[in-house]
């Protein structure tokens, strides 16, 4: 492990909810045979939060949708030997703890991590490739929030439905 890679640590998957798109939860949905309702939570949406995926209206409040996780924030995919849905993990995760900033791969502007690096050559284009990734899913994530949210929302099983049924895994 050179000082260009992430340490596989794990900090990152027991710090905070994890937010995924509609795109995501497909893959894992694929992937993992999991009803969405099994791992995924919802929490309530604060102004000074610094991620970039939209709030939802769910039964009347802003929600944001993100894994599920224990009481010390320990995501429900993480076990000791590592990320349980590694193949399918959400793109929030495989590009972390990275963004893509005009047009540059740059640091989150908070991370969890607790390693300062930045991946080099073959390293740093799959997080580049990934982070452009995220950041589209992401935007087609807000035009799927803000018509959702636009017609007054609804309930969580309902809005899994209208948010999987308005995307397209690719
Ligand atoms: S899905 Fe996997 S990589 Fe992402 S936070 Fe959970 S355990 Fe970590
Ligand atoms: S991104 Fe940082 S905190 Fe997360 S596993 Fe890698 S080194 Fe650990």
């Amino acid at each position: 492990m050179d000082e260009n890679s992430c340490l596989r640590c794990g900090n990152c998957c027991t710090q905070f909810g994890v937010c995924v798109t509609p795109y995501d939860i497909a893959r894992i949905v694929e992937c993992t045979g999991m009803k969405p309702e099994e791992f995924l939570s919802l929490i309530d949406d604060y102004p000074e939060r610094e991620r970039e995926e939209p709030a939802v209206l769910i039964d009347g409040k802003m929600k944001i949708v993100v894994l599920k996780r224990d009481l010390k924030e320990v995501c429900c995919f993480y076990s000791k030997d590592g990320c349980k849905i590694y193949e399918c993990r959400p793109y929030l995760c495989r590009a972390y703890p990275f963004i893509i900033k005009e047009g540059k791969l740059a640091e989150t502007k908070s991370r969890a991590c607790i390693r300062c690096w930045k991946p080099k050559g073959e390293g740093k284009k799959q997080y580049s490739k990934d982070a452009k990734m995220y950041a589209k899913e992401v935007k087609e994530y807000w035009k799927i929030a803000e018509d959702w949210n636009s017609k007054g929302g609804g309930d969580f099983h309902s809005f899994l439905k209208f948010a999987l049924q308005n995307s397209k895994v690719r």
